[in-house]
């Protein structure tokens, strides 16, 4: 029997290894794999880029929004790596949008409503033809509220934050201490959990998933029988 193609949706909190894993899956399943953070912090690094933050920080939502039409985001794989990559107005930014200075600004300018609904529609298109992974937070509440599987990961600030800290290290950023990793991962939790637009929360018949104490191995090997069994549950039309 065919097997069905489905759209996998995977929400949760900051740093909690939501992309690495949903990656890995794409990867092994033949899916494609759309990280919608880096949608969002593509468009904060344009923000920052084009005068549209103010001395004090905050973001400059109208002009911002009147602009809207001139970022383009696109998605290509590096063929040294293998991996995705993204793009802004056709320059790449894989590296400038995991910045701190990004971070900071990231979940202010993902919290205006236009921002979202232009974003969101971007990637309900891109998810037209199923067969897609989708990483972010609102995937299987508002992106795609009828995807066949749905995951929601969580773990605890501490652990999440001692893995971006390392990750930063790993990159060469030895200015920036586990202290203030630790701030912005509780305080982009606390915006994007209670923002008025799409917050995030777990869709009612989402999976969840907490990594805390899990090797990348055994996340990987539980998302992938989660698929086998939804897929075989799926094609059998029994969903
Ligand atoms: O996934 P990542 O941590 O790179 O996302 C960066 C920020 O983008 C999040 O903290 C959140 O504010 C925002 N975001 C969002 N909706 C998504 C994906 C990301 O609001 N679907």
């Amino acid at each position: 029997m065919e097997q069905k193609r489905i759209i996998i949706a995977i929400d949760g909190f900051s740093s909690t290894g939501k992309s690495t894993m949903a990656k890995a899956l794409a990867r092994r399943i033949g899916y494609a794999y759309i990280d919608t953070g880096a949608m969002y912090r593509a468009v904060t690094l344009f923000a920052l880029e084009n005068n549209l933050v103010n001395t004090d920080g905050s973001i400059r939502e109208e002009e911002l929004v009147a602009r809207l039409g001139d970022i383009a985001i696109t998605f290509g794989v590096n063929p040294a790596t293998g991996q995705s990559e993204t793009y802004l107005n056709g320059r790449r930014v894989e590296q400038e949008i995991r910045s701190m200075r990004v971070s900071d600004k990231v979940s202010q300018v993902a919290k205006i409503a236009a921002v979202r609904h232009a974003l969101v529609a971007q990637q309900q298109a891109m998810g037209r033809e199923k067969g897609i992974v989708m990483d972010g937070r609102d995937i299987g509440t508002v992106v795609f509220p009828n995807a066949e599987m749905k995951v929601y990961v969580t773990a605890s600030a501490e652990t999440r934050a001692q893995r971006r800290y390392d990750e930063l290290r790993a990159k060469g950023d030895t200015s920036t201490t586990y202290d203030e990793v630790l701030h912005n991962v509780m305080e982009r939790d606390r915006i994007d959990t209670t923002r008025a637009e799409s917050p995030l929360r777990k869709a009612d018949d989402a999976h969840t998933l907490d990594n805390s104490h899990m090797t990348i191995a055994e996340q990987d090997q539980w998302l992938m029988n989660l698929y086998t069994q939804i897929v075989a549950e799926t094609s059998n039309g029994n969903n």
